[in-house]
């Protein structure tokens, strides 16, 4: 029989298009959480403090002391493709920010209660304003409104409450709230390795002690050594390698393009993180450096690796995902075998007498 004819095409409704892609940015807490945590260190924070209830779903909360969020811009924060750190195309090539999209707040809006409370340098007072689908709300009546006066430090404190109510498929997948609060766990260490200058703190609501805590101004394996441990860090290698041909810049911080190599005794998870001043993944890169360790470790062990890797924003398209969980740059396959060359090297000079006493 004939295929049945065409059903119209539709225009969808703007609040069901908005919340399609919030559920794409915004996955779990955790994802939310990367979001506030990018937006507090674009705002120039030095201390970050999160708040966390039931994993993330009934209550995150991130209070920085950045630069604050004007008055008259609180109307529009949480409209989609609104930012302060964009404004023309080209920027794009220069984007040194980790926020670009203006869709982050957005985001939370169309999937959560979301409330800021923020104060600016300059102003006398803070200013709170709750946000639901984008708009600026009275809490109580749910409909359009104004910001309030409140008392506040200089910053901003973003309040996500109940995250997917209105999403009830994507709760359900969500339920075991202790895996999601290790996953905020991580999102921050990672960061706070990153942004050693930078104070972090996490917390359960219900808790009085805190499950991070960092302080401001140390170094990238100072960090480590606080976030995972002493044994780690002190068996970590560490290389640098740069290149003006590959415009991996040289450095001016003495951790910002170093390679920690690490080879612990146990058996832990593979973590290879690169940071583009961003939390990126990449199969390539992975991969080739598990090659390199395959000799070297014992079978079911894996190695510790922070890899920072310094490019020039010219060279890096970080507008291939809305999340900017992945990124292009040039000569990348060339970049990826001048690290397995050097980690290679590094191993073969320092590791192997050390990795011989973790066999015995
Ligand atoms: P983006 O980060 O891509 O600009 P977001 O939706 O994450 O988009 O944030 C929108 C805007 O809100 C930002 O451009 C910034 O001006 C402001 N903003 C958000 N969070 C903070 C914060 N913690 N401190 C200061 N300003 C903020
Ligand atoms: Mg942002």
């Amino acid at each position: 029989s004939p295929a049945p004819g065409p059903k119209p095409i539709r225009r969808l409704e703007e609040s069901l298009i908005n919340r399609i892609a919030a559920g794409e940015i915004i996955q779990r807490p955790a994802s939310a959480l990367k979001e506030l945590l990018e937006n507090s260190l674009d705002a120039g924070s030095t201390s970050i403090r999160v708040t966390v209830k039931e994993g993330g779903l009934k209550l995150l909360q991130i209070q920085d002391n950045g630069c604050g969020i004007r008055k008259d811009d609180l109307h529009i924060l949480a409209e989609r493709f609104t930012t302060s750190k964009l404004s023309t195309f080209e920027d794009l090539s220069r984007i040194t920010t980790y926020g670009f999209r203006g869709e982050a707040l957005a985001s939370m809006s169309h999937v959560a209660h979301l409330s800021v409370i923020t104060k600016t340098k300059s102003s006398p007072a803070a200013w709170e304003a709750s946000y639901i689908d984008g708009v600026l709300v009275d809490p109580r009546t749910r409909q359009p409104g104004e910001p309030k006066v409140c008392a506040g430090n200089d910053g901003t404190t973003i309040i996500i409450k109940d995250l997917f109510y209105n999403t009830p498929t994507r709760l359900q997948a969500l339920r075991n709230t202790s895996e999601e609060y290790s996953r905020i766990l991580d999102v921050i260490t990672k960061y706070a390795i990153h942004n050693p200058k930078v104070s972090f703190s996490c917390k359960k609501a219900t808790s009085a002690s805190l499950d991070i805590t960092t302080p401001a101004s140390k170094t990238v394996s100072q960090a480590i050594r606080l976030l995972y441990g002493h044994s780690i860090s002190t068996q970590l290698l560490e290389a640098t390698i740069s290149s003006r041909d590959h415009k991996i810049s040289s450095k001016d911080d003495e951790d910002e393009d170093a390679m920690d190599v690490d080879l612990p005794k146990g058996p832990t998870t593979w973590s290879a993180e690169i940071h583009f001043n961003r939390l990126v993944e990449s199969q390539r890169i992975k991969r080739s450096l598990e090659a390199v360790y395959h000799g070297v470790l014992p079978k079911g062990t894996s190695p510790f690796i922070y890899l920072s890797l310094e490019i020039d924003p010219r060279c890096v398209d970080v507008n291939v995902h809305p999340t900017k969980r992945e990124v292009h740059f040039l000569n990348e396959e060339e970049i990826t075998e001048r690290i397995a060359d050097a980690m290679q090297q590094k191993l073969a000079a320092q590791g192997q007498s050390r990795t011989f006493e973790y066999q015995t």
